[in-house]
């Protein structure tokens, strides 16, 4: 098949992206233009947590297509209010606002906490972030993030996001002002390069927001649904934020994230909040559909388990090649390579036929499907393993 039959100049240039052309896509493999096959450890950013076009997703949205697909969101429709009933109950939060992607919910996260602040604590706004960070693409979200390649863009930013370091509870505490409303971080910041937060660190931040009466926000939009191995990361830590964003695995593979609150904080007021495509019932469809595979034990123990298998095979491979440390939980890990290789690596390991995402010069992100095969695990560590093996033979 002929690349040029595709007329890429009429998209904008946003990212660099290889001479090729995704055509279609099932589990954990997508095929090109030209009928090569990939295997994909990256699945739309951890978005696929069921892999490509999985059945219960492809069900569910074309039953739903069927039926109602976008009533407005000035009305309510069955499958939202359903989803919110699931997502509530799993989480422990009491409330729901449906958006269409991450940067949405954190935005609307934001929000949420400068209300809140308005009418409980003398307009306090400020929202504690941290360095590495990364929460979205709008404006505010892009200013709550920390990561240095956004500084010097579009400038002037929104003001009120004072910046810590994470896993350093004296840095926090020397952030906190009168102004102050909450503190807002991932469990494990993705886009830095898997860098998790200790359990420690989060109890603490729960202990000290408690205690100086600030709200946490976590956003779970990486690490939620099922991604680590529990439905949400805090889960493991025996926490719960007073909000919580979610995102990516939430769909499926299409555009549904949201944002939860206990009912304490949930505070916006009739036209604070809107959109017109929030709470569709298509995508509410998906998200039902996804909760329904991903939330039993059963499911999230073969993620834990699968989780150990990459990390096993991660090990392995840093041994062989000197490497350095295996970074994660469940199906979110990296591979720290010791050397500002990683774009290169990723280059190579694409050429073989693996999708892998270089989120920092020295480090290789793993977010493969929650369903991915055993096998899977072995086929993507021999392809990495020859890969690594040609560059060492090189160098
Ligand atoms: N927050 C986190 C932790 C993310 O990883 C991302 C996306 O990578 C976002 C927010 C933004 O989500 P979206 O790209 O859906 O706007």
């Amino acid at each position: 098949m002929n690349l040029h039959k595709y007329a890429t100049h009429a998209l904008m240039q946003i990212t660099p992206r290889p001479p090729i052309v995704f055509v279609k896509g099932e589990g954990s493999w997508l095929w090109d233009h030209s009928g090569k096959r990939y295997l994909d450890f990256i699945q739309g950013w951890a978005v696929n947590c069921l892999g490509h076009s999985p059945p219960a997703v492809v069900d569910a949205i074309s039953r739903q297509a069927r039926e109602l697909i976008t009533p407005s969101p000035a009305y309510y429709n069955d499958i939202a209010i359903e989803l919110a009933a699931e997502l509530t109950e799993l989480s422990g939060l009491d409330q729901v606002f449906f958006t269409n992607c991450g940067a949405e919910a954190n935005e609307g996260a934001i929000k949420l906490a400068r209300k809140y602040g308005a009418l409980h604590r003398d307009g306090a706004y400020e929202i504690i972030t941290f360095d590495g960070a990364f929460h979205g693409r709008t404006l505010a979200t892009m200013s709550a993030s920390g990561k240095r390649a956004f500084e010097p863009l579009f400038e002037p930013k929104v003001p009120g996001f004072p910046k810590a370091q994470l896993n350093d509870m004296a840095s926090v505490e020397r952030c906190i002002s009168p102004k102050t409303i909450a503190v807002m971080l991932e469990p494990i910041q993705g886009e830095a390069g898997v860098m998790p937060a200790t359990d420690q660190f989060l109890r603490d931040l729960r202990a000290l927001t408690e205690k100086r009466r600030l709200l946490l926000i976590l956003d779970e939009i990486q690490t939620g649904i099922g991604r680590t191995g529990k439905v949400f990361h805090y889960e493991h830590v025996g926490i719960k934020p007073d909000i919580l964003t979610l995102g990516k695995g939430l769909g499926g593979g299409v555009p549904l994230a949201a944002l939860l609150s206990t009912k304490a904080v949930s505070c916006f007021a009739h036209g604070d909040q809107g959109g017109t495509f929030n709470g569709n019932p298509l995508m509410c469809a998906a998200g039902l559909a996804v909760l329904a595979e991903v939330s039993p034990e059963s499911f999230l123990s073969s993620v834990t388990e699968k989780g150990v298998m990459l990390t096993t095979s991660l090990v392995k491979l840093a041994k062989r090649y000197g490497l350095g440390e295996v970074r994660g939980r469940g199906l979110l890990q990296a591979l720290a390579l010791g050397k500002p290789v990683a774009t290169e690596v990723a280059a190579k390991a694409f050429e073989a036929g693996l999708l892998l995402n270089a989120p920092r010069p020295d480090s290789l992100r793993f977010m493969p499907s929650l369903t991915l095969a055993r096998v899977e695990i072995e086929q993507m560590a021999a392809i990495l393993d020859e890969v690594l093996g040609k560059m060492t033979k090189v160098a």
